[in-house]
């Protein structure tokens, strides 16, 4: 048998692998010998052959076997006549590859020890060694997403594809995936966890194309168990990362492994992300982060005191000061957990016990900032970017339905959210009278009731806004 004709023969196998598969893993094999019931195939790199000994063996052997080719085992060689320029990463792995046992043993049945030192070369973000799920505080904003996180770090079968995780900043999305992280380290060490921020993804693909590295980069994600990428929000609009992503995330599902995804906004609400990305992102189980409520808000910083006081002993906090940081800051955790910080640092510096009136001289600018009121100018430039009209036409006289609906919801979120009077709110449109405003807003307060796309776009309004 020529290696034309196994050119003919791989083609069986496009719809057995799938496509994207196909390019990658069985495209690039050069049949160079067939004896003695071997088959043996070329490769760019020893992890590639690796790899595809592992996951198409078999598809291969069969497929040959069907096209009257008497195989029973399967060898691959590195090129001779095209060596490439291996990465680190590769040659570690290439060396593990190299070791008998790891040729012959499934991935999974893999000495963990081994395992974690492969872990190395996964070009992961660092992990937080304070996210976990102990220190997660649970409350009613984050229930859903707190139990999805947990089902997902506890490794077992894939029920869910991909968990995306959605909510405003300082919500606890990235402190949920290292959470996620942490324990699939702990308690399945046999597989192989990759966290990273899609700016991280970007950045290492562009490198991958520049160094002429791309099947490295490919090759890399399509071998990891647990794929979670933050942030993703970001690669919006990054056409080549995108496309990249896609694939990824396609050869990722297609072989059952896990994905989890963060974003600021829902899936759907991603401006510039392709259309396929935004339906195959929603295929799986799409949870929102709420804003914190009061009690989260107690509840965290009551948890944090509890870690402040054996890092400062000998502090005291007077009674009700807790309360008032978590009514007045309602911006996101992440700013509380700030002023938390400045408190403790500033009273153990000057040894005082921490009383409301402390509190306030030492926070006033975080309280302040935290005040700051919503402005009806605010409002109109998120429902013009949001419905993608010009704040121009939304205060101006057209009466284009495709104008008059965004700004119906305009002047119902600018009563909804501020203290304007309507003949307040009626002079920021552009000089309407105070009755055209209460018109509006009934308007969408009926709609809402039953449109629920609309009730959806105040609810993502009201949340943008109020951050
Ligand atoms: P996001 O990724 O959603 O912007 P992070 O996960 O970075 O937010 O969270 C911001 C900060 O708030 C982190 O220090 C995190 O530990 C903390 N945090 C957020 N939510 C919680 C929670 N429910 N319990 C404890 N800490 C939290
Ligand atoms: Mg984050």
């Amino acid at each position: 048998m020529t290696n034309e004709t196994w050119g003919q023969i791989r083609e069986g196998l496009i719809h057995r692998v799938g496509k994207n598969n196909y390019t990658t893993w069985i495209e690039p094999l050069r049949l160079s010998q067939l004896r003695n019931g071997v088959a043996r195939f070329e490769v760019p790199t020893s992890f590639f052959g690796d790899w595809v000994q592992r996951n198409y063996a078999d598809q291969i052997r069969s497929q040959l076997v069907h096209a009257g080719a008497p195989v029973d085992r399967l060898e691959f060689e590195v090129g001779a006549e095209a060596p490439r320029p291996d990465s680190q990463v590769t040659d570690s792995r290439a060396a593990e590859a190299r070791a008998p046992e790891a040729r012959t043993a499934a991935p999974t049945a893999r000495p963990a020890a081994r395992r974690a030192a492969a872990e190395d070369d996964l070009p992961g973000a660092p992990l937080d060694s304070r996210f976990t799920f102990d220190s997660f505080v649970v409350g009613k904003p984050n229930e859903l997403a707190h139990a999805a996180a947990r089902r997902v770090a506890e490794g077992g079968p894939v029920t869910f594809n991909p968990l995306f995780l959605y909510g405003g900043v300082g919500l606890g999305k990235t402190h949920l995936m290292h959470a996620i992280a942490h324990d699939l380290r702990q308690n399945r060490p046999d597989l192989r966890v990759l966290y990273l921020s899609a700016e991280q993804f970007m950045y290492r693909f562009i490198q991958a194309l520049r160094e002429k590295q791309v099947m490295d980069f490919k090759s890399l994600f399509r071998s990891v168990d647990v794929l979670m990428v933050d942030d993703v929000q970001f690669i919006a609009g990054k056409d080549s990362t995108q496309e990249e992503f896609f694939h990824t995330f396609n050869a990722l599902v297609d072989q059952n492994k896990q994905i989890v995804i963060s974003a600021d906004r829902a899936p759907g609400e991603i401006k510039d992300l392709e259309e396929r990305i935004k339906s195959r992102l929603q295929c799986g189980l799409v949870v929102d982060l709420h804003p914190t409520d009061y009690e989260l808000r107690l509840g965290i910083l009551q948890q944090k005191v509890e870690y402040y006081r054996s890092q400062y002993r000998g502090l005291v906090i007077a009674p009700g000061v807790l309360e008032f940081l978590a009514h007045r800051i309602t911006t996101n955790v992440r700013v509380l957990e700030g002023a938390l910080t400045r408190l403790f640092a500033f009273a153990s510096l000057v040894g005082r016990e921490i009383t409301l009136e402390l509190t306030q001289d030492c926070l006033a600018d975080i309280l302040r900032a935290s005040d700051r009121k919503l402005t009806i100018e605010e409002i109109q430039r998120k429902v013009a970017e949001h419905y993608n009209v010009r704040l121009s036409d939304l205060i101006g006289p057209k009466r284009l339905r495709t104008i008059a609906r965004p700004r119906q919801v305009a002047m119902y979120l600018a009563k909804q959210l501020t203290s304007r009077s309507l003949p307040e709110i009626g002079r920021r449109f552009g000089g309407r009278d105070h009755t055209t405003i209460m018109h509006g807003v009934r308007k969408i307060e009926e709609l809402a009731a039953t449109d629920s796309q609309l009730a959806d776009d105040l609810q993502l309004l009201k949340r943008l806004l109020q951050g």
